[in-house]
């Protein structure tokens, strides 16, 4: 993951919807395609095939939620065993991973930011700590801070993002206390996103 950190907003022009998270996203100033032919490709898009087109979405998808191939992969086949929807069990498998209820309860400002809290050990599920990213969170789970990492620096800027923070539907989040708890799963309009999942579904289909 490391070494696409500076690079995050280079995607973000390269798909031409905003990945990273971040208000001041790159692609608000310069929406052509990187690189210096980028305002070049930008009057002439290549036209891509269906194959170009599919991979386009899942290389958006696996970058908005920072996921490595093989997890994806794995998710995917995961989702297409279970019965339903293929398209919406993936995206709720993303969007139930811990590193994106974080930053979906505000409690970080990115994805990446969130990821970050997650591996140095800040947050707790149940009063536990947990520090894998990719946990799946369930229902009735509560998402909160370590209590020694509640220093007055992070709390300070953290309560001022929370009051702001509308949290999606599916989640309740109590900004007094800095916790979040999951209180249904995602579904329908909650898994509405910049890609479009049967788009990945045809993908590793074909
Ligand atoms: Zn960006």
């Amino acid at each position: 993951m490391g070494k696409t950190l500076k690079t995050t907003c280079k995607m973000c022009r390269r798909e031409g919807v905003t990945l990273c998270g971040k208000e001041k996203c790159a692609l608000k100033r310069r929406s052509a395609p990187p690189g210096v032919h980028g305002p070049a490709q930008a009057l002439r898009r290549p036209r891509l095939s269906s194959y170009g087109v599919q991979l386009r979405e899942k290389q958006k998808a696996k970058r908005l939620y920072n996921v490595m191939e093989r997890q994806f992969r794995r998710y995917f086949e995961a989702a297409s065993l279970k019965k339903g929807n293929t398209a919406d069990f993936l995206v709720q498998t993303l969007e139930r991973r811990l590193d994106n209820v974080v930053f979906r309860l505000g409690f970080a400002k990115t994805r990446r930011q969130a990821r970050q809290m997650v591996n140095h050990g800040f947050i707790t599920v149940n009063g536990v700590d947990v520090n894998i990213p990719s946990f799946t969170v369930r229902v009735d789970e509560v998402i909160g801070f370590k209590e020694s990492k509640k220093t007055k620096g992070l709390l300070n800027g953290l309560q001022e993002r929370l009051q702001k923070t509308e949290a999606p539907r599916w989640l309740s989040l109590d900004a007094a206390m800095f916790t979040g708890k999951v209180t249904s799963l995602p579904e329908g309009e909650d898994l509405k996103s910049v890609f479009d999942p049967t788009l990945i579904v045809e993908f590793y289909s074909r």
